[in-house]
């Protein structure tokens, strides 16, 4: 792409008619920031950046990938209005793994094996760095979709030294934890009180346990306490100290419990006698009808989450999960499920999507000059989000709010989070507005101008349950 310069209304129109983004590739090494130079707008306030490494449960998908940043990025302007002319997706083009990728005729990305190690660290680190020379230190930059051995050193890395945060790890941990929050106002059981059994130990399922962890200490419990409440499965089993079958390193170490090996879930779900399953392995049918009675027999109201994408993937459907607990269990799933009738009393699943939670967050976070987008942050995404469930939506089963008020839950997640960063001193933005809804009001991107309503002042009064039980 060449560089060429736009008037200021145009740009808006060229953000979203270009359907596309900028593809960096390896072979770029010492030419990032010309690279981002060639981008036609200056004020770029987010990135979605990803390397294909890891798309939804599709595996690497290598420069085909692109749709991912352009999807969440239409997201952000969708569901929280963030101005497409602020939005910039990035494809980091190291190669694909995918043979049968590499093999198509028509692929438009570089036909070698991924590149790892050293040179693929320089070109994360150049890129990181040409953003802030380009954009300023303020840009955020959203990780998605990158493989597990690179996602949670990335995040390591760069978390408290850019405007940054990976939302497969951390958005996923968020919504899943508004949904935890929010289910245990239907089963009466304080969060301290809960056990919880992770099926898969990898992004999703680490990075949700690690802010339940957080939450749990926040309802009382000590850090070991909260660790003990929390046991995780991967492919070879419980995750042990000293397993035999060996497999417990990075992340899951800190979760191995001093427990004897057991190999399969239905003999550690007996075994543990978890209140909640949360399934995020991409295993489908994890979930069988004798795990889901055994749960149904041993709570009252047992929590299920089957968070594996796509539908195909998830440990089991919204029908299996009420059917075999005779319609007790609290269900979310990550992909939708129609709504199921057991008994003359109809379910509407709860969905935990991310959209729930990245767009809002990263409005808050342009809008206010968050730079430090800590875990405390995603804390409070999550308790606002479960705040946001009315009495009327737990009767129906429901642990998030309707899907269809994205734009409203999207905008008043952003509100919340903007007051708690200027309470938390995180918000670098000067003088603090006095009024946020108005605030958010004047910098939201609204498409429908005939109908125009101030979308932050006409939001249904959520009220804020009793968190007695939390
Ligand atoms: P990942 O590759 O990082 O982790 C997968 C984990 O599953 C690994 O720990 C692996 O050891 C484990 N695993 C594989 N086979 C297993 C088996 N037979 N038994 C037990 N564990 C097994 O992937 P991820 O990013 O954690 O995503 C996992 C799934 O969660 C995907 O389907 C993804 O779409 C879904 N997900 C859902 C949401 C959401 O609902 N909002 C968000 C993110 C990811």
């Amino acid at each position: 792409m060449t560089n060429f310069s736009l008037a200021e209304d145009e740009k808006n129109s060229v953000s979203l008619a270009l359907h596309g983004g900028l593809y960096i590739t390896i072979h770029d090494l010492g030419h990032v920031y010309d690279i981002l130079c060639n981008w036609p707008v200056d004020d770029v306030k987010a990135i979605v950046v990803t390397d294909g490494e890891r798309i939804l449960g599709l595996g690497d998908l290598g420069a085909y990938g692109m749709g991912i940043p352009i999807g969440k990025l239409s997201l952000y302007t969708a569901c929280a209005g963030v101005q497409p002319r602020h939005c910039l997706p990035i494809m980091i083009d190291v190669g694909t793994n995918n043979e049968s990728i590499r093999n198509d005729p028509v692929y438009i990305g570089l036909r070698q094996k991924r590149v790892q190690g050293e040179q693929y660290d320089q070109l994360i680190e150049e890129f990181m760095r040409a953003v802030v020379k380009r954009f300023g230190k303020n840009c955020l930059i959203q990780f998605e979709d990158f493989g597990n051995h690179n996602a949670f050193r990335l995040l390591e890395r760069y978390r408290h030294k850019y405007c940054t945060f990976n939302d497969d790890i951390q958005g996923t941990a968020a919504v899943a934890v508004a949904g935890i929050l929010a289910s245990i106002k239907i089963t009466h059981i304080p969060l301290k009180d809960n056990v919880f059994v992770f099926q898969g130990a990898g992004e999703a399922s680490i990075g949700i346990a690690k802010l339940l962890i957080k939450a749990i200490i926040k309802s009382g419990r000590s850090e070991k306490e909260a660790y003990n409440q929390i046991y995780m499965v991967d492919s070879r089993g419980l995750i042990v100290k000293n397993r035999p079958k060996g497999g417990v390193t990075g992340e899951k170490v800190e979760f191995a419990k001093d427990h004897k090996p057991i190999d399969s879930l239905e003999d550690i779900i007996s075994q543990i006698k978890p209140t909640a399953i949360i399934g995020a392995a991409a295993v489908p049918g994890a979930f069988t009808e004798n795990i889901l009675k055994t749960m149904g027999q041993m709570n009252k109201t047992p929590i299920i989450f089957a968070l594996s994408n796509p539908t195909s993937k998830a440990e089991c459907t919204a029908e299996q999960a009420y059917t075999a607990t005779e319609g007790r269990a609290v269900f979310a799933s990550g992909s939708p499920f129609k709504e199921v009738t057991y008994k003359n009393k109809t379910f509407h699943p709860g969905q935990g999507n991310n959209a729930y939670i990245f767009p809002g967050v990263a409005l808050a976070v342009i809008a206010a000059d968050i730079r430090d987008i800590t875990e405390d942050v995603f804390l409070a995404s999550a308790e606002s989000l479960s705040n946001m469930v009315t009495q009327e939506h737990l009767d129906q089963g429901r642990v998030y709010p309707p899907l269809q008020d994205i734009r409203t839950v999207s905008l008043r997640l952003a509100k919340e989070l903007i007051e708690y960063a200027y309470d938390q001193g995180l918000a670098h933005r000067y003088p603090r507005p006095k009024d946020v809804s108005k605030f958010l009001q004047e910098v939201v991107y609204e498409t429908d101008y005939d109908s125009y309503v101030p979308a932050v002042y006409d939001w249904p009064d959520y009220t804020s349950l009793s968190k007695d039980v939390q």
